[in-house]
């Protein structure tokens, strides 16, 4: 039976993370747990940075972006002793569950911590990537689509006074998520993503179709992984004459207060992780799917890719004409 249990946050932080947090913190008291959290996510699990929380240690903070148990990347964790050392450390203060906080990284380390110590451990996908197989939302990513949105809602302004092609660059090494979801919202005539390829004469025949149609100005959303947005930009200019600029949003994207749907998300994932341990459910992670709440095995966003949805992409090209 479980008794007392811990959570970290882990990997990049997103907003939202404190949501989950709270959810933890008060169904495990709820359900008469007591419960631990852990600063600087594995680095704190190795140098035992224990706090014990009750109901007010997680008020005031569902509101706030980041992360209030702070958040790291460990390369320690990437060895087993070190993980069999977090599993000593947790045994020591009785500890018999953990939940981890992060991305399909975290989720990574708390897979082998689990299959290797016998740990209870459960996972919350948090990331703005949106990019972890076996659930439809991560905790994050709808805000940073807001705060993207934000940003190009003020860009038309200046694009279309000065008559300008804008190519802004959002987060995304691996997955457009952000840029295809973002790129819709906000009107944008070209949207550049990791997973399907693009055409430069594409790109600049539809920049000129639309300047011979009298709009001038043009909003281009590059996702990081699609390509150097510095050269595109060049070879735009080179290949149209048309003056191009270039904004790269990085963590202004990450930041900022979550909305209501990933507050949301965050209170239904973090209590889902609770019960989930209470159930004896380990080595797997809670998740939403058609918007209901399930779960999901933690190893499986290491063997399953996410793909996009083809068919946003096809839409926001047509309505793009
Ligand atoms: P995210 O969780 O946001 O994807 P990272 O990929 O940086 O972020 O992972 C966060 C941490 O999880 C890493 O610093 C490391 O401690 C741990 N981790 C990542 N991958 C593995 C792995 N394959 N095995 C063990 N631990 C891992």
């Amino acid at each position: 039976m479980i008794r007392k249990i811990a959570v970290l946050t882990s990997g990049g932080d997103a907003p939202g993370m404190n949501a989950a947090i709270r959810a933890v913190v008060r169904r495990a008291i709820y359900e008469g747990l007591d419960v631990y959290g852990i600063k600087h996510g594995y680095d704190g699990l190795l140098d035992q940075e224990f706090m014990p929380m009750e109901l007010g240690s997680v008020g005031g903070i569902i509101h706030r972006g980041g992360t209030f148990l702070y958040t790291a990347r460990c390369e320690r964790f990437l060895q087993p002793s070190f993980r069999l050392q977090a599993a000593e450390n947790l045994k020591q203060e009785d500890i018999d569950g953990l939940v981890v906080i992060g991305g399909d990284g975290s989720f990574a380390g708390a897979a082998s911590l689990q299959k290797e110590t016998g740990i209870n451990v459960v996972g919350v996908p948090a990331t703005i990537d949106n990019d972890i197989a076996g659930t439809d939302r991560t905790i994050g990513f709808d805000t940073a689509v807001d705060n993207v949105l934000e940003c190009i809602n003020k860009l038309r302004d200046t694009a279309m006074s000065h008559e300008r092609i804008f190519l802004i660059e959002v987060m995304g090494r691996k997955s457009g998520a952000i840029a295809l979801e973002s790129g819709l919202a906000g009107g944008a005539e070209s949207i550049l993503i990791p997973e399907i390829p693009f055409s430069l004469s594409d790109i600049c025949g539809k920049l000129m179709k639309c300047f011979y149609r009298g709009k001038r100005h043009s909003i281009i959303v590059v996702a990081e992984g699609a390509g150097s947005v510095q050269i595109l930009s060049s070879q735009i200019r080179e290949k149209t004459g048309l003056e191009t600029k270039v904004v790269v949003l990085g963590y202004l994207q990450r930041g900022g207060t979550p909305n209501g749907t990933d507050r949301l998300l965050g209170s239904r994932l973090g209590a889902k992780a609770v019960e989930m341990l209470i159930q004896g459910h380990s080595g797997r992670f809670a998740s939403i799917q058609n918007d209901l709440l399930t779960e999901c095995d933690l190893t499986y966003p290491q063997h399953h890719r996410k793909t996009i949805d083809f068919a946003t992409y096809e839409l926001a090209d047509i309505l793009s004409l």
